[in-house]
């Protein structure tokens, strides 16, 4: 549930700061400290999974979606990209499992 050395856990108990944007009991959502796009957000469940590969709880996963509509509706963001890398290979660097929000600018398709 919680991992000692994992900065995301950290920011989900709030002992590092985060700009938060959503929080309720199993998620949180805050901006990213290197954002690639001048929208660009980060949406955690507050209990350690390493990857998306991770998560087996579907309820959480329906409720992580919810959150990304959630935000960018209150955020009047109509055209984003919702991303997820799963493993180093796909650009994981932290291991806490998240979703991007990205929005802002025009967004390269097929991405890189
Ligand atoms: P990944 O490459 O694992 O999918 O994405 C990790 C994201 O976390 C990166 O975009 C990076 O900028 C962001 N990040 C890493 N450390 C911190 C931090 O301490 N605070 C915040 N707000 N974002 C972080
Ligand atoms: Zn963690």
């Amino acid at each position: 549930m919680y991992k000692e050395d994992c900065i995301f856990c950290k920011i989900a108990q709030g002992q590092i700061p985060s700009t938060k944007v959503f929080e309720n009991d199993e998620i949180l959502a805050f901006r990213d400290i290197n954002p690639k796009a001048p929208t660009h957000i980060l949406i955690i469940p507050k209990a350690h999974y390493e990857t998306l590969s991770d998560v087996d709880n579907e309820t959480l996963l329906g409720k992580l979606l919810q959150a990304v509509q959630q935000i960018t509706k209150g955020l009047e963001i109509e055209h984003y990209r919702t991303v997820i890398n799963n493993g180093s290979g796909a650009g994981q660097e932290v291991f806490h499992m998240h979703l991007h929000i990205l929005a802002g600018r025009k967004l390269d398709w097929p991405p890189g």
